[in-house]
């Protein structure tokens, strides 16, 4: 039987060679791009080892997963971003469990991160906190995803900005088209990273991550600029769920 911890070492270890290599290709900087680990349905013992090959980063996409994880946890914390859907009644306990929401896809959404922001940081004394999340948009138009279409997201950031004095919106994020076929693909990001660009101008907000890229399609995602990739399987291994 494989050793888990030298599977996920070695996972790892071809992950930043193909990140490094995919960086150069186009230009760009390893260290600009961040390996996020996405360790949704995996045991603690996968994600520590993940951590211990110095992951910094990881993702989930349920509350009450990453709920139970941190009741479990040992040892240094690393963050966490939510790269699920939230659902608003469950977005005061997400603020308190996660380092920033990657799936922000509506204004009803914002708002409520904004009122339960203010509550915090006023009651920790810090009023002019502001809380990290990223705006989700479905490129692909695919019914089955989540996120906020390419030609609303404009409006989007703009009633963000003006509605949500404590909501900094750090980029935008995606998932690519469910093909096998790389032009789609990295028409998809492209997209992506043309809105950021635009949106930019626009907006005067840094915007500075384009979270896209994911086991399948990170070396295309890196090409078009992407600043986190989020990879589950090619770290972890096949999911069980
Ligand atoms: C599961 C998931 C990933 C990781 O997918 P893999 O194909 O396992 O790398 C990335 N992003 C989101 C939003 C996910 O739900």
């Amino acid at each position: 039987m494989v050793n888990l911890r030298d599977e996920i070492t070695r996972n790892i270890g071809a992950i930043r060679e193909k990140i490094a290599s995919s960086a150069a290709k186009s230009g760009r900087k390893p260290e600009d791009i961040r390996l996020m680990g996405v360790s949704k349905f995996q045991p603690l013992e996968a994600i520590y080892a993940a951590r211990d090959c110095g992951l910094s980063l990881f993702g989930e996409n349920k509350v009450q997963e990453r709920e139970e994880k941190i009741a479990r946890w040992e040892g240094s914390r690393a963050e966490c971003h939510m790269i699920g859907h939230l659902q608003k009644n469950k977005a005061r306990k997400a603020l308190e469990i996660f380092d920033c929401i990657e799936s922000v896809d509506s204004l009803e959404l914002a708002l409520v991160i904004e009122r339960v922001t203010r509550e915090r940081f006023e009651t920790a004394g810090r009023a002019d906190g502001r809380y990290p999340v990223m705006i989700e948009v479905n490129v692909s138009g695919e019914e089955t995803k989540h996120g906020i279409s390419p030609e609303k997201s404009f409006a989007l950031i703009d009633e963000i900005a003006v509605k949500c004095p404590h909501v900094e919106i750090k980029g935008l994020m995606t998932i690519g088209p469910l093909t096998d076929d790389e032009k789609n693909i990295g028409a998809a990001f492209e997209l992506l990273r043309n809105l950021r660009d635009d949106a930019r101008k626009r907006s005067g907000l840094a915007l500075e991550h384009l979270s896209m890229g994911m086991s399948g399609d990170y070396a295309l995602a890196i090409t078009e600029g992407s600043t986190i990739v989020r990879i589950g399987a090619a770290i972890f291994g096949a999911r069980s769920g």
